[in-house]
């Protein structure tokens, strides 16, 4: 059986070659796996956005979950949480815990996280490795734990807090398709959307300056925007009509249900943010040039309006809570 040090040569670091010369990247790490330490170059002017996601198996994916797909969903839910800060991904290390050093679940792993973290221009500067499964004892879980940096030039991130009474509110793409699919499996667009999640990269960065606000929806719209509204000590009235979905959630006949998915289902990764109105202009243009839907749902208030859902008729629907993990 390979070591653990022939198992992160074989699959986590790569060689030299494999960054062709004049790439970017090789002049933002000065030192990558291998060491006690990476060292990183961080650009003049720029300040570090850091984020640290962990996914734990039957908890944030079924057991024999395809091990491509993991690799890329684990990266991109990180690559999400930079876009919802408006930085620009650059670097990232991965800790694995793993109950066997499997070589198949390796090698289909590191081949999803390198497809995505090659899109964006990330590097895998280093982790850690270990056996989820102590001497003697049970097979243990398998824990995949990311912590993504990125950079973005000072003063100009996006914070849940800063939206303002009359901002518009927006949404990327559509909501709920990723909680169809974990609700009832079988359609392939929506598992997608489920398994591997497109992070908004590109407009996280444009949103700089563009946005008020912003945060990405893993836990649902409602709760979700309810984050921003903390932050910013404010309210909302969102018109449920106008909230982006898929032809495969808008065919629901059981309105609760497709209510449900569309303000509480996480796991979209859409970004949600707020907007002066009068930056309307300019985002339209931006969805245009991203070729991503980009649509107006509602309005930030002051803070005694709460969030407050209408339903087509302009009636306030109840809305459910998403996902807490230590929920009841
Ligand atoms: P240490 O004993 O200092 O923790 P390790 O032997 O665990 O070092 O790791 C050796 C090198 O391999 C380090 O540079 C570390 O960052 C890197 N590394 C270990 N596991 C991973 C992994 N899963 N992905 C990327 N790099 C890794
Ligand atoms: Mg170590």
């Amino acid at each position: 059986m390979p070591s653990e040090f022939e198992l992160i040569r074989k699959y986590f670091e790569r060689a030299p070659r494999e960054i062709r010369p004049g790439d970017r990247r090789t002049r933002r790490v000065a030192l990558g796996i291998g060491d006690d330490a990476a060292l990183l170059r961080p650009s003049a002017g720029m300040e570090l956005a850091v984020s640290t996601d962990l996914l734990l198996e039957g908890t944030h994916f079924r057991a024999g979950a395809d091990a491509r797909k993991l690799g890329h969903k684990a990266l991109a839910v990180n690559l999400s949480d930079m876009a919802a800060m408006g930085a620009a991904p650059r670097w990232a290390t991965l800790a694995l815990a793993l109950p066997a050093a499997n070589e198949a679940w390796l090698a289909g792993f590191a081949g999803g996280f390198f497809a995505l973290a090659d899109r964006f221009g990330v590097e895998l500067i280093g982790g850690d490795t270990t056996r989820a499964t102590p001497q003697g004892a049970e097979p243990g879980a398998i824990v995949i734990c990311i912590t993504i940096l990125g950079e973005v030039p000072r003063s100009l991130a996006l914070f849940r807090a800063g939206a303002q009474p009359g901002d518009d509110i927006w949404v990327s793409g559509e909501l709920g398709g990723a909680a169809l699919a974990l609700t009832q499996p079988g359609n392939a667009a929506m598992e997608k959307r489920l398994e591997e999640p497109e992070p908004r990269v590109e407009l996280g960065e444009r949103l700089r300056g563009l946005a008020s606000a912003a945060i990405d929806v893993s836990d649902g719209f409602a709760q979700d925007l309810g984050h921003i509204l903390e932050r910013s000590g404010a309210g909302a009235v969102v018109e449920y009509a106008s909230l982006p979905r898929p032809a495969e959630v808008k065919n629901i006949a059981d309105e609760n249900l497709q209510a449900g998915l569309v303000l509480c289902g996480g796991d979209d990764y859409e970004l949600v943010f707020a907007a002066p109105q009068a930056r309307r202009g300019e985002l339209a243009a931006l969805s245009a040039e991203l070729k991503l839907p980009l649509s107006r749902v509602g309005a930030i208030q002051g803070a005694d309006a709460r969030l407050q859902v209408l339903d087509g008729q302009g009636k306030p629907m109840r809305v459910g809570h998403g996902f807490d993990h230590f929920a009841p």
